[in-house]
């Protein structure tokens, strides 16, 4: 599978990463992306940036490196009532929005508050896409998730960090293979991101890859195959 476009990667802004944007997109350069989405963390998660950071991504060139930029968030849902934690006239101007939940943001609820939080996040027609669903601290209703997810047009996130080894989300291999199957029946489109917090993972989807192949995942669903459809794609976009 050739992946032309990440839409997950973190800078030194989020405090807990480790490359800069320039770094970031000079490696997406070199390893032949076409596109990259900055994805830092927003502002609840303790010791990322500000919310002045977002408000400024204005000013940074659409295009560097010969890699077009996408300037976005991975955003936290802070309760079941699918709150996120940037303003909507930031959201707004931004390329691409990520939505997850995070331990530090949200400490996993029952079952009912879990799925809850998903989706009246995914109901915002400012969040894109659901960032590494299939945390296996949360309990959540994924049949659920699916459902409206397609009914909103929010894209579910295959998240690479979530599969390695060793990794903070660990043990979720089964639940992200059972979203996976589901998209694969029904045909929906998905993304895949590397979740880099430092620039040699930029791209490197290869464990999300992996348990693609081993369900004979069709590629064509895979939306950084093709960056832009990717972009028109956009729950943003398709509701101007
Ligand atoms: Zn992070
Ligand atoms: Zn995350």
């Amino acid at each position: 599978m050739k992946i032309l476009a990440d839409i997950h990667t973190h800078t030194v802004a989020s405090g807990h990463a480790y490359s800069t944007l320039d770094e970031n997109l000079r490696y997406a350069a070199e390893i032949g992306l076409e596109m990259m989405a900055m994805t830092d963390h927003a502002p609840a998660l303790r010791n990322t940036t500000s919310a002045t950071y977002f408000a400024n991504l204005g000013i940074l060139p659409e295009t560097l490196h010969g890699v077009r930029l996408l300037k976005g968030v991975e955003l936290n849902i802070i309760n079941p009532s699918g709150e996120i934690d940037l303003p909507v006239e930031f959201l707004e101007k931004m390329d691409i929005a990520l939505a997850s939940l995070h331990i530090p943001t949200f400490p996993p609820a029952t079952r009912a508050e879990n799925t809850s939080a998903y989706l009246k996040a995914m109901e915002n027609p400012l969040v894109d896409i659901i960032g590494h669903p299939g945390d296996p601290r949360y309990d959540v209703d994924y049949k659920e998730v699916f459902r409206v997810a397609k009914e909103t047009g929010t894209l579910l996130e295959f998240n690479n960090a979530s599969l390695v080894p060793g990794g903070f989300r660990q043990g979720g291999d089964a639940i992200i293979l059972e979203i996976m199957k589901m998209a694969m029946e029904d045909g929906i489109p998905v993304v895949v991101g590397s979740d880099a917090h430092f620039y040699t993972s930029i791209g490197n989807v290869s464990y999300v890859e992996t348990m693609m192949k081993s369900i004979g995942f069709p590629e064509e669903l895979v939306l950084n195959t093709n960056p832009e459809l990717l972009l028109a794609s956009l729950k943003r976009r398709k509701c101007k």
